[in-house]
């Protein structure tokens, strides 16, 4: 096969895989140029998109290639300018034209019809939906913080600056900061409020340093008053959009401009957020979203059925909240699928079809997670590779992943501790049985340690 036809096919695979939008941003105006034993060379516009390919995606890409052709070992990003001159009027290198398939399961009705109208609601100068309100929002003890210093936000701009907001996923961060948004705008139409995920950010500067506009995307960003910034974990992966961003928050912030952020996790507990940024955020407001309780779950499936006009029995929204752990969009999920069914069937389903309903929802109950996944997730989280959990070395920047990966073996998986002691650095089961009981009595103390914990067995339980 010829070596723009692998990529091309590569290209093909990635592209479901990932989203619309980093496809867009990552892999635009990139090209295989050369193969030379196992290694393919591939042409990138910039060193962003460099730096992010090598970061993210590159084990990703090399699967993808590897797919292809077994022989490659190896994927190698350089910066090429010439290719990209004569990429913009040859369309035999752009993308490739194939249909775009779902991704999602085939079942999944509710889903994409909501997305539908989502994109047709936007505002496209904020960006913000406007079924995100705070008239929407339910208030319950797990949120009432991040909802409270949310409202006063509204009430008085700039009394927290940032506002930084942090919580699991589907838990309501993007609703409650785009619900800010919305309600200011209600409030004063002139004001210039700006949605925005760090993704979506990083993508633009990517697009103004190739057609050299960064000085019209810097005006552009400190002419806002209020600059929401969703999931802003992403950003702390490459240097150069920390830099751009620690840019843009002082001038705004100089100007008491109102900033708005949401993580998965605290600052803190981002690896490898910069230490000033880091400051930054925290001289602001922290505010965390925790998880909803049972009570909460059923008021929350009342409400939103309520809005639906149809009614479903109580022993079928108690099932839903028991088992739907903590995720709010699950549980619309599942509420939505429900009345879909309803619907169609002119009437609510019995219990034992809802169960089947709910198990295509929620995750793979816990016997499914392996040692691999458990350590997979830790590396992830650490942004480690695997083998740097599993080796010996001893940098501190892996002695407390690698202790937390031991913990969670043993606490989650139940692994004996000579297993964990030997799957991990080849240590003997005393090593583990430190590792475990450390971590054990660190999170008693630690808060932060809690958090990261909490998060990366959401993640293992989860993705
Ligand atoms: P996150 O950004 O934390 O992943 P989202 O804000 O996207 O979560 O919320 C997921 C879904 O759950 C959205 O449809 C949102 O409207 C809904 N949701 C989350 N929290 C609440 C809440 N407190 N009240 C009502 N709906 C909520
Ligand atoms: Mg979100």
């Amino acid at each position: 096969m010829e070596l723009n036809d692998l990529w091309k096919t590569a290209l093909a695979e990635i592209e479901l895989n990932i989203s619309r939008a980093a496809f867009l941003t990552w892999f635009k105006d990139t090209s295989a140029i050369e193969m030379d034993g196992h290694r393919v060379s591939v042409s990138v516009p910039n060193g962003f998109v460099k730096e992010w390919l090598e970061n993210k995606y590159n084990k990703f890409v090399l699967r993808a290639v590897r797919n292809i052709n077994s022989q490659v070992k190896e994927v190698s990003y350089v910066i090429g300018t010439k290719q990209l001159a004569t990429q913009k009027n040859d369309t035999k290198y752009g993308l490739p034209t194939i249909a775009r398939v779902s991704v999602k399961p085939a079942n999944d009705i509710s889903f994409s019809s909501e997305f539908e109208l989502k994109d047709l609601n936007i505002n496209p100068e904020t960006s913000l939906n406007p079924k995100y309100t705070f008239d929407s929002f339910i208030v319950g003890s797990f949120n009432e913080l991040a909802h409270a210093a949310a409202k006063s936000i509204v009430i008085k701009p700039g009394i927290y600056n940032p506002l930084f907001l942090y919580g699991g996923v589907g838990l309501g961060k993007t609703h409650l900061i785009q619900a800010i948004g919305n309600e200011i705008i209600k409030q004063n139409p002139k004001a210039k409020v700006k949605y925005v995920s760090s993704e979506k950010f990083m993508g633009e500067i990517v697009e103004a340093l190739k057609n050299q506009e960064m000085n019209q995307l810097k005006e552009k960003y400190r002419a806002y008053d209020f600059l929401i910034m969703d999931d802003i974990q992403f950003i702390a992966r490459t240097e150069k959009m920390q830099e751009e961003f620690f840019h843009t928050f002082n001038a705004l912030y100089e100007k008491n401009k109102q900033i708005i952020i949401s993580s998965d996790r605290p600052p803190a507990a981002i690896a490898t957020l910069e230490a000033r940024l880091k400051s930054r955020f925290e001289g602001g407001m922290i505010a965390d979203i925790g998880e909803p309780d049972y009570e909460t779950k059923l008021t929350i499936l009342k409400i939103k059925m309520e809005k639906t006009g149809i009614v479903i029995p109580e022993d079928i929204l108690d099932y839903i909240a028991r088992t739907i752990k903590n995720n709010i969009r699950e549980l619309e999920g599942a509420l939505n699928r429900i009345v879909l069914t309803a619907k169609m069937n002119n009437c609510v389903p019995e219990l034992e079809y809802v169960k089947k309903i709910i198990s295509q929802i929620i995750y793979a109950p816990r016997k499914f997670v392996t040692p691999k996944k458990v350590i997979k997730t830790v590396a992830d989280f650490y942004e480690l590779s695997e083998k740097e959990i599993l080796n010996k070395s001893r940098k501190k920047e892996v002695v407390k992943p690698r202790q937390i990966a031991m913990y969670l073996l043993r606490e989650e998986l139940k692994c004996s501790f000579p297993f964990i002691g030997e799957k991990i650095g080849k240590k003997d089961h005393t090593t583990a049985i430190h590792a475990y009981k450390k971590i054990l009595s660190n999170i008693k103390s630690n808060l932060d340690l809690e958090e990261e914990i909490k998060i990366i067995k959401e993640k293992m339980y989860t993705s």
